[in-house]
């Protein structure tokens, strides 16, 4: 198995070599083709697995893809319980996007929203986000999910536990219903389950 197999674009291969990846992990492998095919895919994994790029490259090839990626708001949405990992998953997005036209952005509370807010401004094509800043900034116009095409759910049991149900909910009716969602959870209990079914359209079951 290569990463190469899997379909992805030259600039993205480009990027995977330069991190010095050479072949993908478990989760990787399983992830990436459903993702490609447009599916929602409901993935259990945790964190050291390599789950972060078994979204993120095909996400990215997915939104390189198109042509029309001169919009302003976001098109796909990355949505993480906590600011370490908002901060984590942003670095892995800039690191695999090096050689695409694809601009990205990270917002968590706890910090002053200026710079932020200032970032988003240019025109964002995918978002990491914590919970509480993106609805902040999100209720006061500064941004806007109408055009969200890809959500992606990370970390699902740890959002639960940190209290972010109401948010997620909230999150929900504020993007598409037309759209592509991935969920990643370590855990899966009934809570977890609902969720999912909640949010998630006939989704592809993937195990690291
Ligand atoms: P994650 O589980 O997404 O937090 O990733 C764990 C670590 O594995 C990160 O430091 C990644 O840079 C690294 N990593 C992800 N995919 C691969 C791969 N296919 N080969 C080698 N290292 C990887």
């Amino acid at each position: 198995m290569s990463f190469q197999s899997l379909g992805l674009s030259a600039p993205i291969l480009k990027a995977i070599s330069k991190k010095g990846y050479e072949t993908p992990s478990p989760i990787q492998a399983k992830a990436i083709p459903p993702v490609l095919d447009g599916k929602d895919v409901l993935a259990s994994a945790q964190t050291g697995t390599g789950k972060t790029a078994g979204f993120t490259l095909p996400l990215l090839h997915l939104l390189s893809k198109e042509d029309a990626h001169r919009r302003r708001n976001v098109r796909a949405l990355i949505l993480t319980p906590t600011r370490e990992l908002a901060a984590q998953i942003y670095a892995n997005v800039k690191d695999y996007s090096e050689f695409l036209d694809i601009r990205s952005a990270v917002i968590f509370g706890g910090v002053n929203q200026k710079p932020q807010v200032s970032n988003l401004k240019r025109g964002i094509d995918v978002l990491v986000a914590t919970p509480g800043r993106l609805l902040d900034l999100e209720s006061q116009g500064l941004l806007s999910l109408k055009d969200v095409e890809i959500f992606v759910l990370d970390e699902a049991d740890r959002m639960l536990d940190m209290g972010f149900l109401r948010d997620i909910e909230r999150v929900m009716k504020l993007i598409p219903s037309k759209r592509q969602n991935l969920m990643f959870s370590a855990t899966f209990s009934k809570d977890i389950k609902k969720l999912a079914y909640s949010i998630l359209n006939n989704p592809v079951q993937v195990e690291a």
